[in-house]
């Protein structure tokens, strides 16, 4: 179910803005605190009145809680069974944070990447992500929701988009604390950047991994063909514009992307731009060739970024990476689950 056509149903059955964002509300929000629908279910249409018990049973169908899969830092997996009985992973993080997925599988192929392996299984719907957050909000309170589980985001744009605007909205999350994750598309920066006014505007987090144009394109080889130097042009545009820095991630691979090479591309790359590079020590993946660099190594390569001027975190526990890695997540969350 697509959020659009959710709003049109309650539309079709007498709803105003007012009943639908009520409704919405108290399902996006998952707190029976909306004394909301319960108690005001009588400032409703007699038509949505009735039909309400078989549109909840519907929502709730559409992400059920199969396992729960608890971290050592804090932070919970959450396998969640769509009514196709395939199964779709959020985290939940430290500080209220909930990393969620926007499509089962992904395109792209990063070759560093467990879901990149496998191809694109579905696109999941608006109301597929929205219905991860509500179960999530049954165990925990929710304030930030970063879209870096499975999936590429600009490749189910419009849907992404779709839950971003309710979950900004009706949802109670802080635009800020929207994170849409990308390793850059040329459609998504346009649609980002002509957001109109009154729209939620997500923070961005650009997977950048190399500065290296040549390397990029073995890495991610399904990635669009921006750049890095035009990557980091378009997201600038976007943070300068919105206010919000952007987040770099750098998955850090031992021997691949973490010479002094690469260290004077970020120096070149980075200076004087809004954002902070997160730099995430690669998670290793049975059967891939990559490997994890030493954490001395990775501290002294975050030592010598930041007293060079690049504002950088070395990302060190389960919950961090999530926050900052896209296709890291995966790793983690899909290997265990592979074996
Ligand atoms: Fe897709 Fe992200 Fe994996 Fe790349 S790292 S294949 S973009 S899920």
């Amino acid at each position: 179910m697509q959020i659009s056509q959710l709003r049109q149903r309650l539309r079709a059955l007498g709803a105003n803005p007012a009943h639908e964002a009520r409704v919405l509300r108290h399902w996006a929000l998952a707190k029976p605190q909306d004394s909301g629908r319960r108690r005001n279910q009588h400032y409703l249409p007699q038509a949505l009145r009735e039909a309400l018990p078989g549109i909840e049973a519907e929502l709730a169908g559409l992400a059920r809680l199969h396992s729960v899969h608890p971290g050592e830092d804090g932070s919970e997996r959450l396998l969640l069974s769509l009514a196709d009985g395939l199964l779709a992973e959020s985290v939940l993080l430290p500080r209220d944070g909930l990393c969620i997925s926007s499509q089962i599988g992904c395109a792209v192929g990063c070759r560093f990447c467990m879901t990149g392996r496998d191809g694109l299984q579905r696109q999941l719907s608006s109301g597929e992500m929205v219905a991860q957050v509500v179960q999530a909000r049954a165990r925990r309170p929710v304030k930030k929701v970063v879209f870096m589980g499975m999936g590429e985001p600009a490749h189910n744009l419009d849907a992404v988009l779709e839950a971003i605007q309710l979950l900004g909205h009706e949802g109670g999350i802080g635009h800020k604390q929207l994170v849409f994750s990308t390793v850059g598309d040329e459609r998504a920066f346009d649609t980002l950047m002509t957001l109109g006014e009154g729209k939620a505007k997500p923070a961005l987090a650009l997977s950048l991994h190399t500065t290296q144009p040549e390397l990029r394109e073995q890495l991610l080889p399904r990635a669009p063909r921006l750049t890095p130097a035009e990557l980091v042009a378009r997201a600038e545009a976007y943070a300068r514009a919105t206010g919000y820095p952007v987040q770099y991630q750098w998955t850090l691979m031992d021997g691949v992307n973490d010479g002094p090479d690469e260290i004077e591309g970020l120096v070149a790359l980075l200076s004087g731009t809004y954002g902070v590079l997160n730099l995430i020590p690669y998670n290793q993946v049975d059967g891939l060739p990559y490997r994890r660099p030493s954490w001395e190594r990775a501290a002294e390569i975050a030592r010598t970024l930041h007293r060079r001027g690049i504002l950088t975190k070395l990302r060190q526990s389960a919950g961090q990476d999530v926050d900052g890695g896209c296709g890291q997540l995966r790793a983690r969350v899909l290997a265990p689950h592979r074996r």
